[in-house]
């Protein structure tokens, strides 16, 4: 890249915006050329109909069917299902809420209404499994805690209904395997909610990575990390909480989607302060190195216990990729740099992308999948990959000692 090239690019190919751009420039004096030789004006050159000829206006665009949308049950309204999943939908094409599962039929009545969503297709933890009988309900989005990912996915998919479940996709390893049979029983997908697949910063993170843009990766670094105040699931071990699961899975699955390689082996340390009564049931900050079999080393660190930083970095041999942040919901800054040269900026380029809203392409997506019979980007078993990395790193912290993955 040249210096002090600013790259400007939309998801779509910024090249596409500035050519488009001159195909209009050059279309007006075209068409003005063009103008003597149409049908001549009226008095005396000859007449136009001025009328419609068939009483519509000319050129309508008569709007066309939409295609089906794929109906969504959403279980658990808490933070995510709220403030991120439910309003996400205003940007879906193909998705729609049409049920709602929740402990709280108040809260659930209320958010339906906002929704538009029948009040009969309101639905408990108990009466889970009446969703079977409504047709609408294609898929059932988890969004409970993870220690509840295992059960309501396995009973969403003997109701017969395709699962976007959230990460981490369930507390062990066993579950997990057994969610993948369930789906499989039940001929249902299962996807996890990795919304980062589907959003495009990080996809153009991958797409130089596979083109070894900057050469070979060496080395990449990633830290997610936060300052969680209690009450809240994640500080629960029985709710499955605990930041390895709860952030450090984004910095796991970045690893896999960018290196395009499994871990072999892995390092790790937990801190769990004994002065801070949030920390009694979980971790306060888990790092961990992952080796990988091309000698590419990760290594990450997550927290509940610091102020906030979500962000990787790819080291390659000849420059390096950095998205900060590279895991919140909007916000995302990608900058690349080429050279090896430690002081010089003017190598540094950022790239601009349009920013999506990564729920309602996730959603789509799936939905695409479902209308399609295609295989998800996500599978349940990515989500038992990473499960099988977090029990490594689990075990590694246990025993003090690095743990083999694999064969
Ligand atoms: P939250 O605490 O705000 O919501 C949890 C929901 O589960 C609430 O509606 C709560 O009423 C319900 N619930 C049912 N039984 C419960 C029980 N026994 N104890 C506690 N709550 C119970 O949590 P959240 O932040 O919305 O997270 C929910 C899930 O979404 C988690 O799995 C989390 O990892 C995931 N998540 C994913 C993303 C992402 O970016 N993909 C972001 C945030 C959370």
């Amino acid at each position: 890249m040249r210096r002090r090239d600013f790259i400007l690019q939309s998801a779509l190919g910024g090249a596409a915006i500035f050519s488009g751009a001159r195909t209009i420039a050059q279309a007006g004096p075209l068409l003005a050329a063009q103008r003597p030789s149409a049908s001549p004006v009226a008095g005396g050159r000859g007449a136009v109909p001025l009328a419609p000829p068939d009483a519509q206006p000319p050129k309508l665009k008569i709007p066309e069917p939409s295609p089906r949308k794929i109906g969504w049950a959403i279980v658990g309204l808490g933070k995510l299902a709220l403030e991120n999943v439910l309003p996400a939908f205003g940007e879906c094409k193909i998705s729609q809420p049409v049920a709602l599962v929740s402990g709280h039929a108040d809260k659930a009545r209320q958010v339906a209404k906002v929704y538009g969503i029948d009040s009969d297709a309101i639905y408990n933890y108990e009466n889970f499994e009446r969703l079977a009988e409504n047709k609408r309900v294609d898929v059932v989005y988890i969004i409970l805690p993870n220690s509840m990912h295992a059960e309501f996915t396995i009973r969403g998919c003997k109701a017969g209904k395709h699962v976007l479940c959230e990460k981490p996709m369930a507390v062990t390893v066993e579950e997990s395997e057994r969610m993948i049979v369930a789906a499989k029983e039940a001929n249902r997908k299962l996807a996890i909610g990795y919304r980062l697949l589907h959003e495009p910063f990080n996809r153009r993170v991958i797409e130089l990575c596979r083109k070894k843009e900057f050469g070979e990766i060496k080395t990449f670094s990633a830290s997610n990390c936060q300052d969680v105040k209690a009450p809240n699931i994640r500080l629960s071990a029985r709710l499955g909480g605990g930041p390895l699961g709860d952030v450090g899975v984004y910095c796991i699955n970045a690893a896999r989607y960018v290196i395009g390689e499994e871990p072999v082996e892995v390092s790790a340390f937990a801190h769990q302060p004994k002065d801070d009564p949030r920390f009694r049931e979980v971790p306060e900050s888990v790092a961990f190195i992952m080796r990988y079999p091309s000698g590419v080393l990760a290594s990450c660190d997550c927290s509940f216990g610091t102020s906030e930083s979500r962000k990787y970095r790819v080291h390659c041999a000849e420059g390096y990729i950095d998205l900060d942040p590279a895991f919140s919901y909007t916000g995302l800054r990608l900058h690349t740099k080429s050279g090896n040269a430690e002081t010089d900026d003017t190598q540094r380029t950022e790239l601009v992308l349009e920013p999506q809203n990564h729920f309602a392409l996730e959603m789509d997506d799936f939905s695409g999948c479902i209308l399609q019979n295609k295989e998800t980007r996500t599978p349940g078993e990515m989500g038992l990959a990473d499960m099988r990395i977090m029990a490594a790193i689990e075990e590694a912290i246990r025993s003090r000692e690095p743990v083999h993955l694999g064969s």
